[in-house]
């Protein structure tokens, strides 16, 4: 059975508990300072973004058919059976294909580390394996991050839904959003508004990247180590930093 995360943000009140206990988690740096930051970034996995009194979480969806992994030349994403979407970084090889990929723009790359990788939300993975719910869930003080099995969790969906049909756009963000992802969202406000794209197809997005990556030709891992170079980086970095502004929409 796999599981999943509902947030619902109308239950959400901007606390950032799971902000800091997603850094505590991770071993990342939290202050006043990152906690006002508005978006996701290789020090910070999740964000509660806030528009007057209406909130909403972004995090990796942990796609159910993921595109970063689908790309991905070295293995170095992989989902799990358990739901999370895991990163091996001893295996990445820094190509960073996964963060031209995503369709949320999810995958953020250590640009100043001297041994840069991939960052982004694993769903907990090693708590979830050891029967645990994620830090998110657990520290959220009103419910609004929930962990369980996704099926049990698109049904209580589904069941406030139908209960206060005026409360809540009538839609459950994550349920076929690119085949389905382990996160879904509840939102009394248009998701477009937070950045969430609604015209995402419904199939999943590995049956098109797939495509793509039968076409990568073999220099890439050579090409790959090559990526250090100074020039490049800083080009990179800021073509990268344009392609994550417009895909976080709800960036402050
Ligand atoms: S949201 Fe992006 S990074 Fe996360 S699993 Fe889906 S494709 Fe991968
Ligand atoms: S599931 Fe874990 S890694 Fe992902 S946002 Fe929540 S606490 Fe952070
Ligand atoms: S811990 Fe819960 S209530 Fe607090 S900001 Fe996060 S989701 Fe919202």
């Amino acid at each position: 059975m796999s599981k999943g995360i509902l947030y619902d943000a109308t239950l959400c009140i901007d606390c950032k508990q799971c902000e800091q206990a997603c850094a505590e988690k991770n071993k990342l740096p939290y202050n006043d300072a990152i906690a006002a930051e508005q978006r996701q970034s290789d020090h910070k996995f999740t964000v509660v973004l806030a528009k007057e009194d209406k909130f909403m979480r972004r995090l990796c969806m942990n796609c159910n058919e993921p595109a970063c992994v689908s790309v991905c030349p070295v293995a170095a994403l992989r989902k799990t059976s358990a739901g999370p979407v895991i990163y091996e970084a001893s295996r990445c090889m820094g190509c960073r294909y996964c963060m031209l990929a995503c369709p949320f723009g999810v995958p953020r790359y250590e640009w100043n580390s001297v041994n840069p990788k991939v960052q982004k939300c694993t769903m907990c993975s090693d708590r979830v394996l050891a029967g645990k719910q994620t830090a998110c869930a657990e520290i959220c003080p009103t419910g609004a991050t929930k962990f369980g099995e996704r099926n049990q969790l698109i049904a209580e969906a589904q069941q406030r839904l139908k209960d206060s049909p005026g409360k809540y756009v009538d839609h459950i963000y994550g349920l076929e959003e690119v085949g389905g992802t382990s996160v879904l969202l509840l939102s009394s406000v248009p998701f477009e508004e937070f950045g969430y794209r609604m015209d995402m197809p419904h199939d999943p997005l590995p049956s098109r990247t797939m495509a793509v990556q039968s076409r990568i030709p073999d220099f890439v891992p050579l090409w790959g180590s090559l990526l250090g170079g100074v020039w490049w980086i800083t080009h990179r970095r800021d073509e990268v930093a344009q392609a994550e502004d417009k895909k976080e929409g709800g960036r402050k």
